[in-house]
């Protein structure tokens, strides 16, 4: 060796099992969730979905035929939320009032209508205070979503941004609805991820947009080991730079 490479040393913080918070936000589509999931797997970590919790809320909301378009009945809706959120990145566990409503929160009704609900303040002020309840018992997570890095963890000890065309998400999402038995519709699925962009982007409360001392990774050209990796290596690179976990 020449010393030409200057390996990038690991941190303790990686490879132990100490305090380590990682936000991950981005756009639907990155791939978010499933690399989110195994990122947490590969550093001994828990994982929280908060779409899923937004995503649950907007269920309630829809089962107690609710005007999308009135905020206060919104809140009212969720005021009381019985949900149950597990935090294992090998078995996913979300239920309302006890019942899995894991595949429900997916399907179409839930997912035309969650922009709405998520840009209720008093519903984000919610669940943002549930989402740092659970951060906080488990010590060691990776959280996803969409203001992770901006509001619900500013301090996070890594901060990470996936990105990819609004095309490669598409694509993805579409994959994933053939797959998982509903249906194959790319021209719709492509306007669904332009209309939540802009929605998600443009709304008053929490737009989405990257912190500013958040790493952007776009995925778009990337296989999932490829993208595992480069996080893991953001994750090194960010923790020895801000040292806010040794
Ligand atoms: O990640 P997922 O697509 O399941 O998120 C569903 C929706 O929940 C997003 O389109 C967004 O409107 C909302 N959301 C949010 N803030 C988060 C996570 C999700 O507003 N932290």
């Amino acid at each position: 060796m020449n010393g030409v490479e200057i390996p990038v040393e690991v941190p303790a913080a990686l490879s132990g099992d100490g305090p380590l918070v990682v936000a991950m936000d981005g756009p639907s589509g990155t791939g978010k969730s499933s690399v989110s999931r195994r990122l947490a797997t590969r550093l001994g970590a828990r994982y929280l979905d908060t779409g899923a919790m937004y995503r649950v809320a907007t269920l309630r909301v829809l089962r107690a035929g609710v005007d999308l378009t009135d905020p206060e009945a919104i809140s009212a809706a969720v005021r009381e939320l019985p949900l149950t959120i597990g935090t294992d990145p090998g078995r996913e566990v979300i239920e309302l009032d006890g019942e899995d409503v894991s595949a429900e929160i997916r399907g179409d009704a839930v997912t035309k209508a969650v922009s709405a609900v998520s840009a209720v303040a008093e519903v984000r002020e919610l669940l943002v205070a549930r989402q740092r309840e659970l951060t906080a018992s488990a010590g060691r997570i990776v959280v996803e979503g969409r203001d992770i890095g901006t509001v619900v963890l500013p301090t996070a000890d890594a901060k990470i941004y996936l990105t990819a065309s609004a095309q490669a998400r598409a694509q993805r999402r579409n994959q994933q609805n053939i797959s998982e038995g509903r249906g194959d519709d790319y021209a719709a699925v492509l306007a669904d991820v332009q209309r939540r962009d802009t929605l998600d982007s443009t709304r008053a409360v929490s737009p989405l947009r990257p912190a500013a001392d958040a790493v952007l990774v776009d995925t778009s050209e990337l296989g999932m080991d490829e993208v595992i990796d480069e996080l893991y290596r953001v994750v090194a690179q960010q923790i020895s730079t801000t040292g806010r976990v040794k």
